[in-house]
């Protein structure tokens, strides 16, 4: 019998090199910024995420995959960090992830089984700075990673209150047309009105654009709040698209909540990068103190989709080193050793020629070759041949003082 993979799920081989570049420079990124890794147990109590994502989220109602003693292979990491920083409440508050997470979902194009998510919570720190920094955070490491066509969409959810008064003025609202819904929005009515506003049935369209929005919900201090974030990202230059009607399916948010979405096409429907948000009650929730905390998770596979894995910018420079000369064998080895960092292939074949020793080099994936042969060795000079353009160029000096990171 043949086995499969399981639905939704895949074996990483070719991509996983992406994967490694996606999580090294991720990580480069945060420990600069005092982070710390955290990685969590695959499996947490299921009570966990139903107290914390809410027991009538899509990924607690359906989503779960249980075991048989109460266990589940966790959704997201938010709740799993925040239950670690309960238990020990003395570990460093900026934490961040980059781990595999697991839906039960239908699975499409963007949307799997298992999925990895690169993640940070800052806790204990209030708003706007967490927000406003969070942003030029993710800002950073999307830029590194070459990813340009996105947005920031955020909106303002106010405090518990503000978002009982907005469910009870929408559910009002939506009951004056609840006829007129589809027929999940219908049922969402009775378990869960907020993800009405996130629908893309076709018959909700109209009704949800005229939906109340949240924002004329809020207290006057949740409006300062939301004002004052707003400031400091026109000071900071940071642009920002205001979504009223994006609620984020999970329970413990409060404040303002954002998504990055991608604008280059290449994600069909599954649009949303990543997502995040204040979530300043979820440490008393899971009985630790009464902290603030915020919170940001994007998925590495839509990831990879949206950077269309030939624009990435990781294609690392391979270098061939190739001579006829036996002399400069030596200087080629200890060249090599010199730059760890750099990939090295080296070729001295007096027999096989250069034009072998080109194609083998190419054949190989070498992005430059640096070539040493009797001429250039007489004259003190080596060669580079570029091998995606074919332009060759000369250096003076010899092979011993290249400097292979500068190449
Ligand atoms: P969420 O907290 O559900 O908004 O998830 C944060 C990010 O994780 C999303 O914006 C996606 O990029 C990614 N993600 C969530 N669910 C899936 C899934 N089933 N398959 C792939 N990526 C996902």
């Amino acid at each position: 019998m043949k086995y499969q993979v399981p639905m939704g799920m895949k074996d990483i081989t070719q991509e996983s090199k992406i994967y490694r570049k996606l999580e090294d420079n991720f990580f480069k990124i945060l420990l600069q910024e005092d982070f710390t890794e955290i990685r969590t147990p695959i499996l947490e109590d299921k009570s966990l995420f139903i107290r914390s994502v809410g027991e009538s989220s899509d990924i607690v109602s359906k989503e779960m995959f249980e075991t048989k003693d109460g266990l589940v292979l966790r959704p997201e990491n938010t709740a799993p960090v925040m239950r670690a920083f309960v238990n020990d409440q003395n570990i460093n508050t900026k934490l961040a992830y980059f781990a595999p997470q697991f839906r039960r979902e239908r699975p499409q194009k963007g949307r799997y089984r298992q999925f990895y998510q690169y993640g940070f919570e800052i806790i204990n720190e209030s708003a706007p700075q967490s927000e406003i920094s969070s942003l030029l955070l993710i800002k950073r490491i999307y830029e590194q990673w070459g990813l340009t066509k996105y947005e920031f969409q955020v909106n303002y959810l106010g405090d518990k209150q503000d978002r009982e008064n907005y469910i009870k003025t929408l559910t009002d609202y939506l009951r004056g047309v609840e006829s007129k819904l589809s027929k999940i929005s219908q049922e969402r009515l009775q378990s869960n009105v907020l993800r009405i506003l996130d629908s893309k049935e076709g018959e909700d369209q109209d009704i949800i654009k005229q939906a109340p929005s949240i924002l004329d919900s809020l207290s006057e201090n949740s409006k300062n709040q939301w004002q004052n974030i707003l400031k400091l990202a026109q000071l900071v230059g940071l642009n920002i698209v205001i979504n009223p009607l994006l609620v984020r399916g999970l329970d413990y948010y409060t404040g303002m909540v954002f998504e990055v979405v991608d604008t280059s096409g290449q994600l069909g429907s599954q649009k949303a990068l990543g997502g995040g948000g204040r979530y300043d009650s979820l440490s008393k929730e899971l009985g630790g103190p009464d902290v603030s905390a915020f919170g940001f998770a994007g998925g590495v596979e839509r990831l990879i989709l949206a950077l269309n894995i030939t624009n990435l910018p990781l294609s690392e420079t391979k270098i061939g080193l190739i001579t006829t000369e036996e002399s400069v064998l030596s200087s080629f080895i200890s060249l090599k050793a010199q730059f760890p960092m750099v990939k090295v292939d080296i070729n001295y074949n007096c027999a096989m020629g250069f034009k072998k020793m080109f194609k083998r080099a190419d054949k190989i994936g070498c992005t430059k070759v640096l070539i040493v042969g009797t001429q250039e060795l007489s004259a003190g000079v080596v060669k580079v041949k570029d091998m995606v353009s074919g332009v060759e160029t000369t250096i003076s000096g010899s092979i011993e003082s290249i400097n292979l990171s500068n190449i």
